[in-house]
Protein backbone atom coordinates (compact mmCIF):
# COMPACT_ATOMS: atom_id res chain seq x y z
CA UNK A 1 0.00 0.00 0.00
CA UNK A 2 1.18 3.44 -0.63
CA UNK A 3 1.63 5.31 2.57
CA UNK A 4 1.43 8.89 3.88
CA UNK A 5 3.18 8.93 6.73
CA UNK A 6 5.23 6.74 9.25
CA UNK A 7 4.53 7.43 12.93
CA UNK A 8 6.89 7.07 15.77
CA UNK A 9 5.70 5.75 18.80
CA UNK A 10 2.11 4.16 20.28
CA UNK A 11 1.37 6.58 23.21
CA UNK A 12 -1.44 8.95 22.92
CA UNK A 13 0.42 11.84 20.50
CA UNK A 14 1.57 8.77 17.85
CA UNK A 15 -2.30 6.44 18.30
CA UNK A 16 -3.99 10.47 17.74
CA UNK A 17 -1.78 11.34 14.56
CA UNK A 18 -2.18 8.03 13.25
CA UNK A 19 -5.99 8.19 13.46
CA UNK A 20 -6.26 11.72 12.40
CA UNK A 21 -3.95 11.03 9.18
CA UNK A 22 -6.03 7.81 8.59
CA UNK A 23 -8.89 9.64 8.06
CA UNK A 24 -7.53 10.45 4.53
CA UNK A 25 -4.66 8.09 3.94
CA UNK A 26 -2.91 5.26 5.02
CA UNK A 27 -0.33 5.15 7.98
CA UNK A 28 1.83 3.15 9.59
CA UNK A 29 2.39 3.34 13.38
CA UNK A 30 6.15 1.93 14.35
CA UNK A 31 6.16 0.78 18.43
CA UNK A 32 7.81 -1.87 20.19
CA UNK A 33 5.56 -4.82 20.57
CA UNK A 34 3.80 -3.67 24.08
CA UNK A 35 4.61 0.33 23.31
CA UNK A 36 0.78 1.41 24.15
CA UNK A 37 1.60 0.54 27.15
CA UNK A 38 5.28 1.47 27.77
CA UNK A 39 5.29 5.18 27.93
CA UNK A 40 3.52 8.31 30.21
CA UNK A 41 0.36 7.99 28.66
CA UNK A 42 -0.59 4.61 30.01
CA UNK A 43 0.52 6.05 33.18
CA UNK A 44 -1.49 9.64 33.42
CA UNK A 45 -4.00 9.66 36.24
CA UNK A 46 -4.85 13.21 36.26
CA UNK A 47 -7.02 13.76 33.06
CA UNK A 48 -7.30 16.30 30.47
CA UNK A 49 -7.99 19.75 30.35
CA UNK A 50 -10.56 21.67 28.73
CA UNK A 51 -12.61 24.53 29.37
CA UNK A 52 -16.08 22.45 29.48
CA UNK A 53 -17.60 24.11 32.00
CA UNK A 54 -20.22 27.05 32.49
CA UNK A 55 -18.12 29.29 34.52
CA UNK A 56 -15.15 28.84 31.97
CA UNK A 57 -14.30 29.42 28.79
CA UNK A 58 -10.79 29.38 26.67
CA UNK A 59 -9.60 32.93 27.51
CA UNK A 60 -9.17 31.67 31.40
CA UNK A 61 -7.47 28.50 29.86
CA UNK A 62 -5.16 30.89 28.47
CA UNK A 63 -4.53 32.83 31.16
CA UNK A 64 -3.78 30.19 33.48
CA UNK A 65 -1.35 28.82 31.42
CA UNK A 66 0.81 31.44 30.58
CA UNK A 67 0.84 32.31 34.56
CA UNK A 68 2.07 29.51 35.43
CA UNK A 69 4.72 28.84 32.52
CA UNK A 70 6.34 31.98 33.70
CA UNK A 71 7.09 33.57 30.64
CA UNK A 72 8.70 31.47 28.26
CA UNK A 73 5.05 29.61 26.34
CA UNK A 74 4.44 30.78 23.28
CA UNK A 75 1.06 32.60 23.51
CA UNK A 76 -0.05 31.85 20.28
CA UNK A 77 0.54 28.18 20.93
CA UNK A 78 -1.02 28.73 23.83
CA UNK A 79 -4.18 29.96 22.70
CA UNK A 80 -4.15 27.16 19.82
CA UNK A 81 -4.29 24.80 23.00
CA UNK A 82 -6.96 26.58 25.12
CA UNK A 83 -9.00 27.73 21.79
CA UNK A 84 -8.87 23.90 20.35
CA UNK A 85 -9.23 22.08 23.17
CA UNK A 86 -13.44 21.53 23.27
CA UNK A 87 -13.17 20.04 19.83
CA UNK A 88 -10.02 17.88 20.39
CA UNK A 89 -11.30 16.39 23.43
CA UNK A 90 -15.34 15.89 22.44
CA UNK A 91 -14.33 12.82 20.22
CA UNK A 92 -13.41 11.28 23.52
CA UNK A 93 -16.52 12.53 25.61
CA UNK A 94 -18.90 10.60 22.78
CA UNK A 95 -16.93 7.95 23.38
CA UNK A 96 -18.02 7.54 26.84
CA UNK A 97 -14.32 7.94 28.20
CA UNK A 98 -15.22 10.22 30.94
CA UNK A 99 -16.87 10.39 34.02
CA UNK A 100 -19.60 12.45 34.03
CA UNK A 101 -21.34 14.54 36.08
CA UNK A 102 -24.98 14.41 34.03
CA UNK A 103 -26.30 12.52 30.98
CA UNK A 104 -24.34 15.94 28.77
CA UNK A 105 -21.59 17.36 31.40
CA UNK A 106 -18.62 15.78 32.25
CA UNK A 107 -17.16 15.76 35.75
CA UNK A 108 -14.41 18.50 35.95
CA UNK A 109 -11.98 18.40 38.55
CA UNK A 110 -9.79 21.21 39.75
CA UNK A 111 -5.79 20.77 39.81
CA UNK A 112 -3.03 23.23 40.60
CA UNK A 113 -2.97 26.24 38.72
CA UNK A 114 -6.11 26.34 37.41
CA UNK A 115 -8.67 28.88 38.13
CA UNK A 116 -11.53 26.46 37.05
CA UNK A 117 -12.83 23.07 37.53
CA UNK A 118 -12.21 22.07 33.97
CA UNK A 119 -10.13 18.48 34.38
CA UNK A 120 -12.02 15.58 32.76
CA UNK A 121 -10.71 12.23 33.70
CA UNK A 122 -12.09 8.61 33.72
CA UNK A 123 -13.64 7.01 36.40
CA UNK A 124 -11.39 5.40 39.01
CA UNK A 125 -8.86 8.01 38.34
CA UNK A 126 -6.46 5.98 35.53
CA UNK A 127 -7.38 8.37 32.65
CA UNK A 128 -4.61 7.70 31.09
CA UNK A 129 -5.08 3.92 30.51
CA UNK A 130 -8.93 4.21 29.46
CA UNK A 131 -7.57 6.25 26.92
CA UNK A 132 -4.87 4.61 25.79
CA UNK A 133 -6.71 1.72 25.29
CA UNK A 134 -9.39 3.02 23.67
CA UNK A 135 -7.16 4.87 20.96
CA UNK A 136 -5.28 1.39 21.00
CA UNK A 137 -8.26 -0.17 19.72
CA UNK A 138 -9.50 2.09 17.37
CA UNK A 139 -6.19 1.74 15.38
CA UNK A 140 -5.55 -1.56 16.02
CA UNK A 141 -8.89 -2.32 13.83
CA UNK A 142 -8.76 1.23 11.21
CA UNK A 143 -8.44 -0.54 7.95
CA UNK A 144 -5.32 2.43 7.13
CA UNK A 145 -3.53 1.41 10.08
CA UNK A 146 -0.64 -0.68 9.77
CA UNK A 147 1.28 -1.94 12.85
CA UNK A 148 5.34 -2.52 13.08
CA UNK A 149 6.77 -3.86 15.64
CA UNK A 150 10.36 -2.35 16.31
CA UNK A 151 12.14 0.50 17.82
CA UNK A 152 13.11 3.32 15.32
CA UNK A 153 17.17 3.52 15.54
CA UNK A 154 18.04 6.17 12.67
CA UNK A 155 15.65 8.59 10.42
CA UNK A 156 16.28 8.43 6.81
CA UNK A 157 17.31 11.92 5.63
CA UNK A 158 18.62 12.20 2.28
CA UNK A 159 21.28 14.57 0.85
CA UNK A 160 18.55 18.04 0.26
CA UNK A 161 17.97 17.47 3.85
CA UNK A 162 14.86 15.75 3.74
CA UNK A 163 13.37 12.97 6.07
CA UNK A 164 12.51 9.98 4.16
CA UNK A 165 11.54 7.84 6.48
CA UNK A 166 12.94 5.71 9.24
CA UNK A 167 15.44 2.68 10.03
CA UNK A 168 14.12 0.13 12.51
CA UNK A 169 15.23 -2.71 14.55
CA UNK A 170 12.29 -5.00 14.28
CA UNK A 171 12.25 -7.76 17.34
CA UNK A 172 13.97 -10.38 15.90
CA UNK A 173 16.79 -7.68 15.27
CA UNK A 174 16.57 -7.02 11.48
CA UNK A 175 17.00 -3.51 10.39
CA UNK A 176 14.50 -2.55 7.93
CA UNK A 177 14.14 0.87 6.20
CA UNK A 178 10.44 2.08 5.92
CA UNK A 179 9.94 5.05 3.61
CA UNK A 180 6.82 7.42 4.14
CA UNK A 181 5.80 11.26 2.75
CA UNK A 182 5.81 12.29 6.65
CA UNK A 183 7.67 11.04 9.59
CA UNK A 184 5.94 11.80 12.78
CA UNK A 185 8.29 11.33 16.18
CA UNK A 186 6.18 10.63 18.51
CA UNK A 187 8.23 8.72 20.83
CA UNK A 188 7.61 10.70 24.28
CA UNK A 189 9.47 12.58 26.97
CA UNK A 190 13.29 12.12 29.01
CA UNK A 191 12.22 12.33 32.39
CA UNK A 192 13.44 8.58 32.95
CA UNK A 193 16.97 9.74 32.95
CA UNK A 194 16.50 10.70 36.28
CA UNK A 195 16.84 7.54 38.41
CA UNK A 196 13.35 9.18 40.61
CA UNK A 197 10.86 9.16 38.00
CA UNK A 198 7.23 8.99 37.28
CA UNK A 199 8.12 7.65 34.59
CA UNK A 200 8.28 4.41 32.46
CA UNK A 201 12.28 3.71 32.29
CA UNK A 202 12.06 3.32 28.47
CA UNK A 203 10.94 7.08 28.22
CA UNK A 204 14.54 8.37 27.96
CA UNK A 205 14.01 10.54 25.13
CA UNK A 206 15.75 8.46 22.12
CA UNK A 207 13.51 10.25 19.71
CA UNK A 208 15.10 13.36 20.73
CA UNK A 209 18.36 12.33 19.44
CA UNK A 210 17.10 11.01 16.63
CA UNK A 211 15.43 14.28 15.32
CA UNK A 212 18.78 16.13 16.93
CA UNK A 213 21.08 13.81 14.15
CA UNK A 214 18.71 14.51 11.69
CA UNK A 215 18.89 18.24 11.89
CA UNK A 216 16.49 19.45 14.10
CA UNK A 217 16.38 21.73 16.87
CA UNK A 218 16.22 21.47 20.75
CA UNK A 219 14.91 23.51 22.81
CA UNK A 220 14.11 24.02 26.60
CA UNK A 221 16.29 21.11 27.69
CA UNK A 222 16.74 22.14 31.28
CA UNK A 223 13.20 22.50 32.17
CA UNK A 224 12.03 19.24 33.69
CA UNK A 225 9.09 19.27 35.78
CA UNK A 226 9.33 17.38 38.94
CA UNK A 227 6.31 15.76 40.59
CA UNK A 228 5.75 16.70 44.37
CA UNK A 229 4.38 13.64 45.46
CA UNK A 230 5.98 10.25 44.05
CA UNK A 231 5.29 7.60 46.68
CA UNK A 232 8.83 7.75 47.97
CA UNK A 233 9.60 4.09 48.61
CA UNK A 234 12.41 2.03 46.87
CA UNK A 235 11.50 0.53 44.29
CA UNK A 236 13.74 -0.62 40.85
CA UNK A 237 13.85 2.14 38.38
CA UNK A 238 10.19 3.08 36.95
CA UNK A 239 8.23 1.55 39.30
CA UNK A 240 7.38 4.68 41.13
CA UNK A 241 4.32 5.30 42.16
CA UNK A 242 2.72 9.06 41.00
CA UNK A 243 -0.21 10.33 43.95
CA UNK A 244 -2.13 12.51 41.52
CA UNK A 245 -2.36 16.31 42.06
CA UNK A 246 -6.05 15.38 41.82
CA UNK A 247 -5.89 14.16 45.38
CA UNK A 248 -4.69 17.17 46.45
CA UNK A 249 -7.87 18.66 44.48
CA UNK A 250 -9.91 16.61 46.17
CA UNK A 251 -8.43 17.69 49.83
CA UNK A 252 -5.37 15.72 50.92
CA UNK A 253 -2.96 17.74 52.82
CA UNK A 254 0.93 17.68 52.66
CA UNK A 255 2.22 17.28 56.40
CA UNK A 256 5.82 17.34 57.49
CA UNK A 257 7.36 14.82 60.23
CA UNK A 258 6.02 16.46 62.96
CA UNK A 259 2.33 16.42 61.16
CA UNK A 260 2.23 20.19 60.15
CA UNK A 261 0.73 21.31 56.93
CA UNK A 262 3.57 23.31 55.25
CA UNK A 263 1.97 24.31 52.57
CA UNK A 264 -0.32 26.46 54.91
CA UNK A 265 1.56 29.88 53.83
CA UNK A 266 1.76 29.57 50.11
CA UNK A 267 -0.80 31.20 47.93
CA UNK A 268 -2.68 28.22 46.91
CA UNK A 269 -1.88 25.74 49.29
CA UNK A 270 -1.62 22.40 48.47
CA UNK A 271 -2.50 23.45 44.91
CA UNK A 272 0.12 25.83 44.69
CA UNK A 273 2.40 25.98 41.71
CA UNK A 274 3.82 22.54 40.86
CA UNK A 275 7.63 23.59 40.79
CA UNK A 276 6.70 25.85 44.33
CA UNK A 277 5.56 22.47 45.98
CA UNK A 278 7.57 20.15 44.57
CA UNK A 279 10.93 22.20 46.12
CA UNK A 280 8.66 22.56 49.87
CA UNK A 281 8.83 18.79 49.88
CA UNK A 282 11.96 18.53 49.09
CA UNK A 283 13.29 21.19 51.24
CA UNK A 284 11.21 19.25 53.98
CA UNK A 285 13.53 16.06 53.77
CA UNK A 286 10.78 13.67 55.03
CA UNK A 287 6.87 14.47 53.79
CA UNK A 288 4.04 12.73 53.68
CA UNK A 289 0.42 13.16 51.64
CA UNK A 290 -2.73 12.48 54.30
CA UNK A 291 -6.64 12.02 53.48
CA UNK A 292 -7.51 11.02 57.14
CA UNK A 293 -9.38 13.93 57.21
CA UNK A 294 -11.61 13.00 54.82
CA UNK A 295 -14.40 10.76 53.74
CA UNK A 296 -13.21 7.46 52.88
CA UNK A 297 -16.10 6.01 51.16
CA UNK A 298 -16.05 8.72 49.12
CA UNK A 299 -11.81 8.72 48.95
CA UNK A 300 -12.48 5.04 47.48
CA UNK A 301 -15.39 5.53 45.13
CA UNK A 302 -13.53 8.16 43.62
CA UNK A 303 -9.38 6.95 43.68
CA UNK A 304 -10.69 3.38 43.43
CA UNK A 305 -7.86 2.01 41.19
CA UNK A 306 -5.16 3.99 42.83
CA UNK A 307 -6.67 2.73 46.12
CA UNK A 308 -5.66 -0.96 44.96
CA UNK A 309 -2.42 0.44 43.73
CA UNK A 310 -1.77 1.45 46.63
CA UNK A 311 -3.13 -1.65 48.52
CA UNK A 312 -0.73 -3.68 46.89
CA UNK A 313 2.12 -1.88 47.99
CA UNK A 314 0.85 -1.87 51.39
CA UNK A 315 -0.68 1.39 52.00
CA UNK A 316 -4.59 2.51 52.90
CA UNK A 317 -5.12 5.52 50.42
CA UNK A 318 -7.54 6.98 53.18
CA UNK A 319 -5.97 5.88 56.40
CA UNK A 320 -2.15 5.91 56.17
CA UNK A 321 0.38 8.73 56.09
CA UNK A 322 1.59 8.65 52.37
CA UNK A 323 5.41 9.01 52.28
CA UNK A 324 6.20 11.37 49.15
CA UNK A 325 9.14 12.95 47.46
CA UNK A 326 9.46 14.26 44.29
CA UNK A 327 10.50 13.27 40.64
CA UNK A 328 11.01 13.63 37.57
CA UNK A 329 7.83 14.15 35.71
CA UNK A 330 7.53 15.58 32.72
CA UNK A 331 9.94 16.99 30.24
CA UNK A 332 8.73 20.56 28.78
CA UNK A 333 12.18 20.59 26.73
CA UNK A 334 12.03 18.64 23.35
CA UNK A 335 11.94 19.09 19.56
CA UNK A 336 11.19 22.39 18.75
CA UNK A 337 8.13 22.75 16.53
CA UNK A 338 5.82 24.88 14.62
CA UNK A 339 2.21 25.66 15.10
CA UNK A 340 1.56 22.20 13.39
CA UNK A 341 4.34 20.11 14.72
CA UNK A 342 6.87 20.68 11.55
CA UNK A 343 10.56 20.59 12.65
CA UNK A 344 13.50 22.21 10.76
CA UNK A 345 13.42 19.04 9.15
CA UNK A 346 11.42 18.66 5.77
CA UNK A 347 8.97 16.14 6.69
CA UNK A 348 9.68 15.32 10.14
CA UNK A 349 7.09 16.14 12.44
CA UNK A 350 6.88 15.80 16.50
CA UNK A 351 4.37 15.13 18.52
CA UNK A 352 3.63 14.92 22.01
CA UNK A 353 5.92 14.81 24.81
CA UNK A 354 8.64 14.71 22.55
CA UNK A 355 8.15 17.79 21.14
CA UNK A 356 8.32 21.62 21.97
CA UNK A 357 5.57 23.01 20.45
CA UNK A 358 5.90 26.18 22.86
CA UNK A 359 2.67 25.79 25.31
CA UNK A 360 4.51 24.45 28.64
CA UNK A 361 7.27 27.04 28.69
CA UNK A 362 9.68 26.95 32.01
CA UNK A 363 6.14 24.54 34.33
CA UNK A 364 3.60 22.57 32.63
CA UNK A 365 0.70 23.21 33.75
CA UNK A 366 -1.36 19.86 35.36
CA UNK A 367 -3.49 17.90 32.47
CA UNK A 368 -2.22 20.28 29.55
CA UNK A 369 0.01 17.31 28.02
CA UNK A 370 -2.48 14.73 27.20
CA UNK A 371 -4.88 17.70 25.90
CA UNK A 372 -1.58 19.27 23.89
CA UNK A 373 -0.87 15.87 22.33
CA UNK A 374 -4.84 15.51 20.68
CA UNK A 375 -4.68 19.41 19.62
CA UNK A 376 -1.60 18.86 18.03
CA UNK A 377 -2.11 16.17 16.81
CA UNK A 378 -5.19 17.10 14.84
CA UNK A 379 -3.15 19.79 13.44
CA UNK A 380 -0.40 17.80 11.93
CA UNK A 381 -2.50 15.49 10.31
CA UNK A 382 -4.07 18.68 8.81
CA UNK A 383 -0.72 20.14 7.56
CA UNK A 384 0.52 16.57 6.27
CA UNK A 385 -2.43 15.94 4.19
CA UNK A 386 -2.96 19.67 2.80
CA UNK A 387 0.55 20.29 2.29
CA UNK A 388 2.79 17.56 1.93
CA UNK A 389 3.17 17.02 -1.70
CA UNK A 390 3.90 13.34 -2.52
CA UNK A 391 7.71 13.23 -3.16
CA UNK A 392 9.64 12.22 -5.79
CA UNK A 393 10.88 8.61 -5.97
CA UNK A 394 13.85 7.48 -3.78
CA UNK A 395 15.86 4.79 -3.46
CA UNK A 396 16.35 3.22 -0.07
CA UNK A 397 20.28 2.93 0.65
CA UNK A 398 21.37 0.68 2.15
CA UNK A 399 21.39 -0.16 6.11
CA UNK A 400 23.82 1.68 8.32
CA UNK A 401 25.25 -0.06 10.44
CA UNK A 402 23.89 0.02 13.84
CA UNK A 403 25.73 -1.36 16.67
CA UNK A 404 23.58 -4.19 18.63
CA UNK A 405 21.48 -2.45 22.05
CA UNK A 406 23.60 -3.00 24.67
CA UNK A 407 22.34 -4.17 28.05
CA UNK A 408 21.26 -0.43 29.32
CA UNK A 409 20.08 -1.23 32.59
CA UNK A 410 23.33 -0.69 34.74
CA UNK A 411 24.40 2.44 32.58
CA UNK A 412 20.90 3.85 32.77
CA UNK A 413 21.19 3.59 36.54
CA UNK A 414 24.20 5.48 37.00
CA UNK A 415 23.49 8.29 34.40
CA UNK A 416 19.98 8.43 36.93
CA UNK A 417 22.09 8.96 39.91
CA UNK A 418 24.01 11.62 38.28
CA UNK A 419 20.89 13.33 37.01
CA UNK A 420 19.03 13.45 40.56
CA UNK A 421 22.34 14.33 42.37
CA UNK A 422 23.27 17.35 40.33
CA UNK A 423 20.49 18.34 38.09
CA UNK A 424 18.04 17.55 40.66
CA UNK A 425 14.90 19.91 42.01
CA UNK A 426 17.65 22.24 43.12
CA UNK A 427 21.07 22.79 41.26
CA UNK A 428 23.95 23.83 42.37
CA UNK A 429 26.51 25.30 39.90
CA UNK A 430 29.90 23.25 41.21
CA UNK A 431 27.32 20.09 41.57
CA UNK A 432 26.23 20.81 37.79
CA UNK A 433 29.78 21.34 36.63
CA UNK A 434 30.77 18.30 38.21
CA UNK A 435 27.96 16.45 36.48
CA UNK A 436 28.59 17.02 33.85
CA UNK A 437 32.35 15.67 34.31
CA UNK A 438 31.07 12.40 35.43
CA UNK A 439 28.98 11.89 32.38
CA UNK A 440 31.92 12.61 30.23
CA UNK A 441 33.75 10.23 32.04
CA UNK A 442 30.76 7.72 31.40
CA UNK A 443 31.38 7.92 27.60
CA UNK A 444 31.53 4.69 24.92
CA UNK A 445 30.43 3.77 22.09
CA UNK A 446 27.33 2.00 23.41
CA UNK A 447 26.09 4.33 25.50
CA UNK A 448 26.54 7.21 23.13
CA UNK A 449 23.28 8.81 22.14
CA UNK A 450 21.43 8.57 25.93
CA UNK A 451 24.80 9.90 27.20
CA UNK A 452 24.55 12.60 24.21
CA UNK A 453 20.76 13.94 25.56
CA UNK A 454 22.44 14.04 29.52
CA UNK A 455 25.06 16.26 28.12
CA UNK A 456 22.80 18.50 26.34
CA UNK A 457 20.73 18.94 29.46
CA UNK A 458 23.35 19.08 32.21
CA UNK A 459 25.09 21.86 29.27
CA UNK A 460 21.52 23.97 29.00
CA UNK A 461 21.18 23.81 32.83
CA UNK A 462 24.63 25.27 33.72
CA UNK A 463 24.08 27.99 31.15
CA UNK A 464 20.70 29.45 32.26
CA UNK A 465 22.13 31.82 35.02
CA UNK A 466 18.34 32.46 37.17
CA UNK A 467 15.67 30.40 38.39
CA UNK A 468 12.54 30.25 36.70
CA UNK A 469 9.47 27.90 36.66
CA UNK A 470 10.84 24.05 37.29
CA UNK A 471 14.72 25.36 36.38
CA UNK A 472 16.04 26.36 39.99
CA UNK A 473 19.63 27.15 40.80
CA UNK A 474 20.75 27.71 44.21
CA UNK A 475 23.51 30.90 43.08
CA UNK A 476 20.81 32.41 41.19
CA UNK A 477 17.60 32.22 42.84
CA UNK A 478 15.52 35.04 40.84
CA UNK A 479 14.22 34.96 37.11
CA UNK A 480 16.25 37.80 35.44
CA UNK A 481 14.51 39.56 32.10
CA UNK A 482 18.02 38.68 30.47
CA UNK A 483 16.90 35.01 30.60
CA UNK A 484 13.31 35.33 28.77
CA UNK A 485 14.44 33.15 25.95
CA UNK A 486 15.25 29.80 24.99
CA UNK A 487 18.28 27.61 24.75
CA UNK A 488 18.60 25.50 21.44
CA UNK A 489 20.61 22.82 20.57
CA UNK A 490 21.73 22.45 16.82
CA UNK A 491 24.57 19.80 15.83
CA UNK A 492 25.42 22.12 13.17
CA UNK A 493 25.85 25.04 15.60
CA UNK A 494 26.01 23.61 19.09
CA UNK A 495 23.79 25.88 21.90
CA UNK A 496 22.65 29.23 21.38
CA UNK A 497 20.22 31.39 23.30
CA UNK A 498 17.25 32.72 21.40
CA UNK A 499 15.12 35.63 22.85
CA UNK A 500 11.49 35.33 23.50
CA UNK A 501 9.77 36.71 19.93
CA UNK A 502 6.48 35.38 20.78
CA UNK A 503 6.78 32.39 18.67
CA UNK A 504 9.43 29.46 19.29
CA UNK A 505 9.87 28.45 15.69
CA UNK A 506 12.09 26.09 14.52
CA UNK A 507 14.92 27.82 11.62
C1 LIG B 1 2.66 9.05 36.11
C2 LIG B 1 2.25 10.09 35.09
C3 LIG B 1 1.03 10.75 35.23
C4 LIG B 1 0.66 11.72 34.29
N1 LIG B 1 -0.57 12.30 34.42
C5 LIG B 1 -0.96 13.18 33.47
C6 LIG B 1 -2.27 13.73 33.49
O1 LIG B 1 -3.08 13.40 34.34
N2 LIG B 1 -2.60 14.62 32.53
C7 LIG B 1 -1.75 15.01 31.55
O2 LIG B 1 -2.11 15.83 30.70
N3 LIG B 1 -0.51 14.48 31.49
C8 LIG B 1 -0.10 13.58 32.41
N4 LIG B 1 1.15 13.04 32.34
C9 LIG B 1 1.98 13.38 31.18
C10 LIG B 1 1.43 12.68 29.95
O3 LIG B 1 1.02 11.39 30.32
C11 LIG B 1 2.47 12.60 28.84
O4 LIG B 1 2.99 13.87 28.58
C12 LIG B 1 1.85 12.04 27.56
O5 LIG B 1 1.18 10.84 27.83
C13 LIG B 1 2.92 11.83 26.52
O6 LIG B 1 2.35 11.13 25.46
P1 LIG B 1 3.25 10.75 24.22
O7 LIG B 1 2.37 10.02 23.28
O8 LIG B 1 3.95 11.94 23.73
O9 LIG B 1 4.38 9.79 24.78
P2 LIG B 1 4.28 8.37 25.50
O10 LIG B 1 2.94 8.09 26.02
O11 LIG B 1 5.41 8.34 26.46
O12 LIG B 1 4.53 7.33 24.33
C14 LIG B 1 5.77 7.22 23.70
C15 LIG B 1 5.69 6.07 22.72
O13 LIG B 1 6.85 6.05 21.89
C16 LIG B 1 7.38 4.72 21.83
N5 LIG B 1 8.79 4.87 21.50
C17 LIG B 1 9.75 5.54 22.17
N6 LIG B 1 10.91 5.50 21.49
C18 LIG B 1 10.68 4.80 20.36
C19 LIG B 1 11.47 4.43 19.23
N7 LIG B 1 12.75 4.83 19.11
N8 LIG B 1 10.90 3.69 18.25
C20 LIG B 1 9.59 3.31 18.33
N9 LIG B 1 8.79 3.67 19.36
C21 LIG B 1 9.32 4.39 20.36
C22 LIG B 1 7.05 4.15 23.21
O14 LIG B 1 7.09 2.74 23.19
C23 LIG B 1 5.63 4.69 23.38
O15 LIG B 1 4.73 3.90 22.64
C24 LIG B 1 1.54 12.06 33.24
C25 LIG B 1 2.76 11.41 33.12
C26 LIG B 1 3.11 10.43 34.02
C27 LIG B 1 4.43 9.73 33.86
Amino acid sequence: MSVRALVIGAGIAGLATALAIARYDNVVICAPPDGWREGSTYRAQGGIAAAWGEDDDWHRHLEDTLLVTRGLADPGAVRILAEEARQAVAPLVEAGIFEMADSFHPDLGREAGHSRSRILHAKGGLTGRVVSRYLYQQALSHPRIRFVEGFAEKLIVDSREICRGSWIRTPSSRIIGILAPATVLATGGYAALWQRTSNHPASVGNGLLLAYEAGAELSDLEFVQFHPTILAQDVPRGGALLLTEALRGFGAHLVNAAGERFMQDYPGQELAGRDEVARAVYQQGTAYLTLRHLNRDRVYDHFGQLADLLSQRHFDLAQDLLPVAPGAHFSMGGVCTGYFGETRVQSLYAAGEAANTGVHGANRLASNSLLEALVFSARIARHITENLKRPDSFVLPDPPMLSRKAAQTEILRRLGDIMDRHFGVIRHPHLMVQGLERLKSLQTADNHRILQLCLLIGQSALRREESRGAHCRSDFPESETDWAGHLIHLESRGIEFREVSGVLKPR
